[in-house]
């Protein structure tokens, strides 16, 4: 065990693109656990675009990360000190104890994981947040029956990635969004997607149009601002449209203006917002099921492994960025 503990506060609220100065990066004591808590080393922290909005004190379902506090984070990581009975020293857990080093929480606050089949890291991705909110979106609102399409945007993702998977084991059409050559290849190639349109290539219409020659059923909106829009204007009649996020619009503060909004009244469409921290009493179905398609090798993932606690402020510009290709974490140890 170093004797210090790292961390990266909020240093500042970005308007517009976030940058490094928006963080800072301080040294302090390792902290001791009272009465019911445990101390953990983590070892990989989960960048995810919700931080956004949590360096944000505009109105949001969550509370904002005070000014100098620790940026607020899933981590996974070993324990070392507990003084709760549940956990032992060496025991593997993920929590929610931001970008440090070292953190200490109450033992209900986190939960003990098996790596045995399931490596810790991908507790962060597709047996964790991610995962569950493509289950959740997917099968408790987009609720796709075999034959339909499913789209999915920022497809090559944590999130995405795994929809368009979960959608095929439904016997779904799955065609994704993504930026880049590379990007779509792999979302085809590798996960097994049907199609992917390459949203830069420059003919998002046409391609659109190409790829989804039977319309839209089910959309599982990840992007929102002009690849939303150009895809409402395919939805078929009775669609249903998981709204996930709109990482398109987390850093403009002139947000793209919907032009095709008419079609939700048109086709009938169902479209529902969801954060998937609210539905906690599914996430033990959804990690079962994904833990177990994990360990079969049969839920496909990659990782963008950023290296040392000082570069997680890189790497998340980098991930808002989409420089990310996959599940972006930072290796702590
Ligand atoms: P990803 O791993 O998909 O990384 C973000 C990706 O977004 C980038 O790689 C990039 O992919 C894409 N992207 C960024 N900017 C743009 C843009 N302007 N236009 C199009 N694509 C862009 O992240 P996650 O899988 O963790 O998250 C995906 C979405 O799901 C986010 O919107 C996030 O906020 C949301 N989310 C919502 C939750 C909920 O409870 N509602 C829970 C978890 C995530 P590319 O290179 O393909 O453009």
């Amino acid at each position: 065990m170093t004797d210090q503990n790292q961390q990266i506060l909020l240093a500042g609220r970005p308007e517009g693109w976030v940058e490094a100065r928006h963080f800072r990066l301080e040294q302090g004591p390792i902290p001791e656990p009272g009465e019911g808590e445990v101390l953990v080393r983590n070892h990989w922290l989960s960048l995810d675009p919700y931080m956004r909005g949590r360096m944000s004190d505009a109105k949001s379902y969550a509370e904002p990360v005070a000014l100098g506090a620790v940026m607020v984070g899933g981590t996974a990581g070993e324990v070392v000190v507990s003084r709760d009975p549940h956990f032992k020293p060496g025991d593997q857990v993920v929590g929610m104890l931001g970008w440090q080093l070292y953190g200490v929480a109450p033992g209900r606050m986190l939960q003990k994981v098996d790596t045995t089949h399931v490596p810790l890291a991908a507790y962060l991705g597709p047996v964790g947040m991610p995962g569950v909110t493509a289950w959740y979106g997917l099968n408790a609102i987009c609720e796709p029956k075999t034959g339909e399409t499913v789209v999915v945007t920022a497809a090559s993702g944590a999130v995405g990635s795994v929809v368009g998977q979960l959608a095929k084991a439904k016997g779904c059409r799955a065609v994704g969004v993504a930026g880049g050559a590379e990007k779509c290849r792999y979302v085809v190639e590798e996960l097994g997607f049907d199609a992917c349109v390459d949203y830069k290539a420059g003919k998002l219409k046409d391609d659109l149009k190409a790829a989804l020659p039977r319309g839209v059923d089910c959309l599982f909106e990840n992007v929102g601002g002009e690849i939303f829009d150009a895809l409402l204007a395919r939805t078929n009649a009775f669609a249903r449209i998981a709204l996930c996020g709109m990482i398109a619009d987390y850093n403009t503060t002139d947000p793209y203006c919907m032009k095709n909004v008419r079609t939700v009244l048109i086709n009938r469409l169902k479209l529902q917002g969801f954060i998937v921290s609210e539905h906690m009493e599914q996430w033990p179905v959804a990690l079962r099921e994904l833990g177990g398609m994990v360990a079969a090798g049969k839920l496909h993932y990659r990782e963008s492994i950023a290296h040392g606690l000082e570069n997680a402020p890189e790497a998340f510009i980098g991930m808002l960025k989409g420089r990310n290709f996959g599940k972006q974490l930072v290796k702590l140890v």
